[in-house]
């Protein structure tokens, strides 16, 4: 395992920024956004220099026995970013995609929707190179038990707390929740977060930050004017966040005309019912048989609707098809779903881009729930979460409508603004050690 890396190390191991062909990775569009938006500040060019870096990678080697008796090795990775306002936080995801750059880009994005959405959180992301659908239930534990392991000294609840990402669920957490309180002797339910409630998991955490983004497509659309009961809706993604951002939208008068999956999506311009359209996690891969029209992916990004919501993976509006999108407003339900170049070609066609670290940072507005009321001891019902997290959202949403008002700036600028002026204060005041 890797600890802090010497910089040399770092510049051999982690591609520059502006590097061109690296342009539509986590990473560097990560580090483009932060140039963009340090632009607008005068702020410590040091301190966005650091920021620009994972603080520590740790790469390691995750050997797992077969069901068949063989044994096959993966490769995991937590990146760990920013820490200067708390523990490192971020989720886990498990796909075959997986890899250090992508580990440090979505780390970075983590530190930003922490600060923004102002929890005492750092940034922190890691994932295992695997298809999960390739691997069986026990296969799955035993992956997860020896990555615990591996990362044992990494993790914690007052190091760094991971939870859910792509590929992984309530079911991973509470084996690495296990794993490592079995190791550590004490039941440590703080070590990672969206947990059955059961084992010190949140109420209202899985649906979480499919009802931020909910509500913060709402905030968006009643700024620009879009009446609630007639904004049209197209949802890239019917897995936790678009199906339950699609359903809550739905039920507060929004006409969701497009869902889809990684097949193709369900389309009836008159408008959807997402509540009898399975969910991935209610039947995987269903999304296509409930409906009479099917289209394809691309085509959901492109129609003409008011509001987009791509909530399915990263990376899938981009210089290519910028150009081509119809929608008035785009909300990011999935972490990086816009590339750089998309971004600006969005905005000189002023349509506004509303960001993943604001719009789906309920997710980890629960977990930083979850997390107090682990080491509390205690339980939250879910009026109580959810009200919470309705008022976390607001005074975010408004924090960054402030700067957008303020700056004339783009929706991420101003997310990134907000979150910056809180990292470069916390990081002026505790200094460079030694
Ligand atoms: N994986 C989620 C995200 O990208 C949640 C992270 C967390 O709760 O720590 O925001």
């Amino acid at each position: 395992m890797s600890s802090n890396t010497p910089p040399t190390t770092v510049e051999s191991t982690v591609s520059q920024p502006g590097d061109e062909e690296e342009v539509t990775s986590a990473v560097a569009t990560a580090r483009r956004q932060l140039e963009h938006a340090a632009a607008h500040l005068d702020i410590d060019s040091n301190i966005i220099e650091r920021l620009k870096y994972p603080a520590a990678v740790h790469e390691v080697t995750v050997p797992v026995e077969r069901d068949d008796g063989t044994v096959d090795v993966f490769t995991g990775y937590r990146a760990h970013h920013d820490s200067v306002r708390g523990p490192y936080k971020g989720g886990l995801r498990y796909h075959p995609g997986v890899t250090r750059e992508e580990c440090i880009g979505l780390s970075m994005w983590m530190t930003w929707k922490c600060a923004v959405m102002d929890l005492p959180f750092g940034g922190a992301k890691g994932g295992i190179v695997v298809d999960p659908k390739e691997l069986s239930t026990s296969e799955k534990e035993r992956l997860t038990r020896r990555f615990t392991d591996e990362i044992r000294d990494t993790i914690g609840p007052n190091k760094d707390i991971p939870a859910p990402d792509m590929g992984t669920d309530s079911q991973t957490m509470s084996w690495i929740m296990d794993a490592y309180s079995m190791q550590e002797a004490e039941t440590l339910p703080g070590v990672v977060t969206g947990k059955p409630p059961v084992i010190g998991g949140s109420y209202g955490r899985e649906e979480a930050p499919g009802r931020s983004v909910a509500l913060i497509a709402r905030e968006a659309c009643n700024y620009y004017d879009y009446s609630p009961t007639e904004t049209t809706v197209a949802v890239q993604g019917f897995g936790s966040v678009g199906a339950n951002a699609a359903r809550l939208l739905d039920e507060w008068g929004a006409i969701v005309v497009a869902v889809s999956n990684v097949n193709g999506a369900a389309y009836d311009p008159a408008g959807l019912d997402p509540h009898k359209i399975p969910s991935h996690d209610e039947e995987p891969e269903a999304v296509t048989d409930y409906a009479d029209e099917i289209i394809g992916n691309d085509e959901l990004l492109t129609l003409d609707v008011d509001l987009l919501i791509p909530a399915a993976i990263g990376d899938v509006i981009t210089e290519a098809n910028a150009d081509s999108i119809q929608a008035h407003l785009i909300v990011e339900g999935a972490n990086g779903p816009t590339t750089f170049a998309a971004d600006e070609i969005l905005a000189e066609r002023d349509i506004p881009v509303v960001p993943d670290i604001l719009a789906n940072a309920g997710g980890v507005t629960v977990s930083y729930f979850e997390w107090l009321q682990d080491i509390n001891r205690r339980s939250w019902s879910l009026e109580e979460v959810q009200d919470e997290l309705d008022q976390e959202m607001m005074s975010a949403w408004n924090d960054v409508r402030a700067e957008v008002e303020k700056r004339d700036v783009t929706w991420r600028d101003a997310a990134y603004i907000v979150a910056l002026s809180r990292l470069v204060d916390a990081h002026a005041n505790r200094g460079l050690w030694p």
